[in-house]
């Protein structure tokens, strides 16, 4: 089946019949390829639906027109799938990867993953990047003969786009090229960079329509301000919110075309034929051009400097630093605070000294409203 559905894939694209497999050996899929399953169980885990009561930039609370991490994960699954057709790799793959990318953030998006990664300096740090494989290799639940989600080993490399020595020391095999200095696929790169691009559109809407930044301020990057008058020179009398959509519109595909018609070029540039000729690459394939790299940092610098650091974001980050500080104290504290049941399931760690990465487990997957609940409870 999987020789059918992937028959239209360029040589250097990873196929499902070539995946090196998964970890718990299961009988080959009937009806759909190995990315295909993966994908479909990623879909299924309580990780998943929890990114809809998690932070992007804004508290979901806020109000119910802001991006979540739910809906920033269908944003970079949807570019990533067309850019991946685009470019002939596996789309399968590329979504499976897409969608598992942001599951091991924590509530409150960066500032709770900060806070979290200091709480734990002495127990092995936190990285939402390594949770997200952790989610999907160990805490996922539910079936009956593997932990995890078991998934195949190319869905797993992709969801962990960076690693240092130590952890990749500890993680094994997933993480052997961040030793060897290897790249990753080409799907986990598109990956990569359709976050970026999805992130930093939907931040400029969302900022607007939050009031954070203005149409004005966002006039001082050139991406943005020539999007913008072209938009106008098509059409003079748009409303304030169809310019800013139709700028973001514009931008999405200059940025999407960009970056697959110069990732051709270094195909090509890099005489990649096959996935290993990828992985040796001694850069990575799937990039802007010069020019757009320059532009998409201009923009990048702009929302750092003018939305996450708005006195209004800091605010709701370093009340996310107290409410996360704050739980981690107090089940530390006295462990019995946490649910029987997930107490029951990790007996084993907490006996084997591993306490404080439970705690960390049970903080990271909560949603921003159930920490917001729990910490009300407790303080
Ligand atoms: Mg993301």
């Amino acid at each position: 089946m999987s020789k059918l559905f992937e028959k239209n894939l360029a040589s250097f694209s990873l196929r499902s019949e070539k995946s090196f497999g998964r970890k718990y050996k299961e009988d080959p899929p009937k009806l759909r390829t190995e990315f295909q399953r993966d994908r479909e169980r990623i879909i299924h885990t309580t990780a998943f639906r929890r990114l809809e009561y998690k932070t992007q930039v804004f508290v979901n609370h806020e109000g119910d027109m802001y991006r979540t991490r739910l809906t920033h994960t269908i944003e970079v699954a949807q570019i990533a799938r067309a850019a991946a057709r685009a470019l002939q790799i596996n789309e399968d793959l590329t979504e499976a990867i897409s969608l598992s990318h942001d599951l091991g953030h924590t509530p409150f998006g960066h500032a709770g993953q900060d806070i979290l990664n200091e709480c734990m300096k002495n127990f092995g740090g936190f990285e939402h990047n390594i949770q997200s494989l952790r989610i999907v290799d160990k805490l996922e639940n539910v079936y009956p003969s593997f932990p995890g989600l078991n998934l195949s080993f190319e869905t797993r490399e992709g969801i962990l786009k960076k690693c240092n020595k130590t952890h990749a020391k500890k993680l094994g095999d997933v993480a052997m090229r961040f030793l060897k200095k290897e790249q990753g696929s080409l799907e986990a790169q598109l990956t990569n960079v359709c976050d970026q691009i999805a992130y930093n559109n939907h931040d400029i809407q969302d900022g607007i329509r939050a009031k954070k930044i203005s149409l004005e301020q966002l006039s001082t990057v050139s991406i943005f301000k020539n999007q913008m008058n072209l938009a106008l020179k098509e059409y003079p009398k748009l409303s304030k919110s169809k310019i800013v959509n139709e700028t973001v519109r514009r931008i999405i595909n200059l940025l999407v075309g960009d970056l697959i018609t110069n990732s051709k070029k270094n195909i090509e540039k890099y005489n990649i034929k096959s996935p290993n000729d990828v992985r040796i690459c001694e850069k990575e394939v799937i990039c802007f051009s010069n020019e757009m790299k320059k532009e998409n940092m201009n923009l990048k610098r702009f929302l750092h400097k003018n939305l996450y650091k708005h006195p209004d974001v800091k605010k709701m980050t370093d009340k996310a630093t107290i409410v996360i500080r704050d739980l981690f104290n107090a089940y530390s504290q006295d462990i019995d605070l946490l649910p029987k049941p997930f107490l029951k399931h990790n007996m084993l760690k907490i006996k084997e000294n591993e306490a404080e990465r439970v705690i960390c487990d049970y903080i990271a997957g909560m949603t921003d409203r159930f920490a917001l609940k729990e910490h009300k409870k407790l303080y």
